[in-house]
């Protein structure tokens, strides 16, 4: 049995995605083993993100700047939104340097199996955004899920109305695919070829 302390961390780490108890443990015996070059860097970087990493209050994206650097940027097309529905995303996307517009990050997908309702989401702070006249499309970038599509629908129904045209990839992003695992290239064809949905 190792202490108490150990444990403790072990099952704080393991709650983290992609990592179990196993690889926990792993992870914890390697920080205690590599003290000096990765366990204290990465106490400091932690403490660092925690503390001065926030979300941008007009797109969601995570940055240390308020507005985040995405929002703030000139040279950015501000006529072009992309909705996306993790700041995951907007990484993704920004790695393929394939897009130059700005972004919404809802914060997840409607599902109403899960509890996941259209005030959970931000439906409204999209409405107000397309409101204030600049933006002339609005690029749905959701997985071709069923509440992939779910949220789509609504998305579009939210901004009935408004003089803006709503697009979408294409061929919808590939089933059950989150953008962040799909290669570069694809992420940048389903970006270039897409379709008025309204
Ligand atoms: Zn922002």
């Amino acid at each position: 049995m190792s202490s108490q302390e150990i444990e403790r961390l072990v099952s704080m780490l393991a709650k983290l995605p992609g990592l179990g108890p196993r690889s926990a443990r792993r992870a914890v015996l390697h920080l205690l083993k590599k003290r000096e070059s990765l366990g204290s860097p990465l106490l400091r970087s932690l403490d660092d993100v925690l503390t001065a990493v926030r979300p941008c209050p007009i797109c969601g994206n995570y940055d240390t700047s308020d507005p985040c650097e995405i929002c703030s940027d000139p040279r950015r097309d501000s006529t072009l939104l992309c909705v996306v529905p993790d700041v995951s995303d907007i990484w993704a996307l920004e790695r393929t340097a394939a897009y130059r517009g700005r972004y919404h990050v809802l914060g997840g997908l409607l599902s109403p199996l899960d509890g996941v309702g259209p005030d959970e989401l931000a439906f409204s702070s999209l409405k107000h955004r397309v409101e204030q006249g600049e933006i002339a499309e609005v690029i749905l970038a959701l997985p071709a899920t069923v509440d992939g599509q779910t949220t789509a629908h609504y998305a579009a129904d939210t901004l009935d109305g408004l003089s803006v045209r709503v697009t979408a990839p294409a061929h919808g992003l590939p089933v059950g695919g989150e953008l962040e695992y799909l290669d570069d290239g694809t992420i940048a064809a389903a970006l270039r070829a897409r379709k008025t949905i309204e």
